[in-house]
């Protein structure tokens, strides 16, 4: 397929290489990162995105988004398709989806799982909102860019899937870490703790896949200093349009709010930026309850 790519950062350059390595004909645009090898260049998203059967842009949020649609849109052809893989506010992803669809285009949002070393190795998890039509002309691509994809819906529901899986992640995370450090308190081993809660009720992927107490369990960032994996700042951004989402349709979501705040606090005003967001265990491990 002719491919155009907009958005070459550490995500979209990886996941644009191996388009090219997979024999497409990519071509990209981005005013900044690098140029993987096999991507030719353009001089602007217009020119990245005309005569192309799918564009791709992987951008860092939805204001961005709404521009580069805004530029791109009037400059691809009928039928083809716009797949947008940045992790956007819904609004943003159902505001582009409409846009694209009156000019004739077949727009998908496909947010991403799996962080720099899935798009590296070509193991992402899409999760896409968009017609059935536009998903399976898209499905080889996702073959080629990640090892599973989810049709979740109309326009907009990869987005919320997304977010809603990271709600739910940002909140077993906290839960898992503030009950290791109260098991440090209550003098149990961290070991032992982990041979119970990872077989029993308590067992998540925060515990048993990412656990974040070091040497304990699968290697993870916590073994690694909290060097990221998923930076404390990404999760931060998640939560937050998970409830920017929750108060534009009235949901109630108070552990989603709780743990918005927590990050917001850890990211901005205690240094975890930089940090994976794992390492709320340390956090809570120098805290008392004052
Ligand atoms: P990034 O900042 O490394 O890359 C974004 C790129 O977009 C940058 O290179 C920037 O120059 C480019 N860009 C900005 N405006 C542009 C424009 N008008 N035209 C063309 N290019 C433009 O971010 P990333 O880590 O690659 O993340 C991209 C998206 O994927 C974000 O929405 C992020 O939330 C999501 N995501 C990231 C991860 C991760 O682990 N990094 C995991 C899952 C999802």
């Amino acid at each position: 397929m002719k491919i155009g790519f907009i958005g070459l950062g550490n995500m979209g350059g990886p996941m644009a290489s191996n388009l090219a390595a997979a024999g497409h004909e990519v071509t990209g645009f981005d005013p900044i990162a690098p140029y993987p090898e096999g991507v030719a260049q353009a001089r602007s998203g217009m020119e990245a995105a005309r005569g192309r059967d799918v564009v791709i842009t992987m951008l860092p949020d939805g204001e961005i988004l709404r521009a580069v649609a805004a530029e791109i849109v009037p400059a691809m052809a009928t039928g083809t398709v716009f797949l947008d893989c940045s992790t956007v506010d819904v609004d943003s992803a159902r505001a582009v989806a409409a846009q694209a669809e009156k000019a004739g285009l077949l727009p998908l949002d496909a947010p991403v799982s799996g962080g720099i070393g899935g798009a590296a190795a070509g193991t992402l998890t899409f999760m896409v909102g968009g017609t059935g039509e536009a998903f399976d002309m898209a499905l080889p691509l996702f073959e080629v860019m990640g090892q599973k994809s989810v049709h979740c819906g109309p326009s907009g529901n990869g987005q919320a899937a997304k977010i809603c899986n990271n709600m739910i992640l940002g909140v077993t995370m906290i839960a898992t870490c503030e009950a290791f450090a109260l098991a440090d308190k209550l003098g149990l081993d961290r070991q032992a703790m982990f041979d119970v809660v990872s077989t029993s009720s308590g067992s998540s992927w925060s515990m048993n896949a990412y656990c974040p107490a070091p040497g304990i369990g699968p290697e993870s960032p916590a073994d690694h200093g909290y060097k990221p994996g998923f930076a404390a700042e990404l999760m931060l951004k998640d939560l937050r349009l998970s409830q920017q989402a929750a108060t534009a349709v009235d949901a109630d979501t108070p552990m989603g709010k709780a743990a918005r705040d927590l990050y917001e606090c850890f990211v901005e005003q205690e240094g975890g930026k930089g940090r994976d967001f794992s390492a709320m265990l340390p956090r809570f491990e120098t805290r008392g309850r004052g």
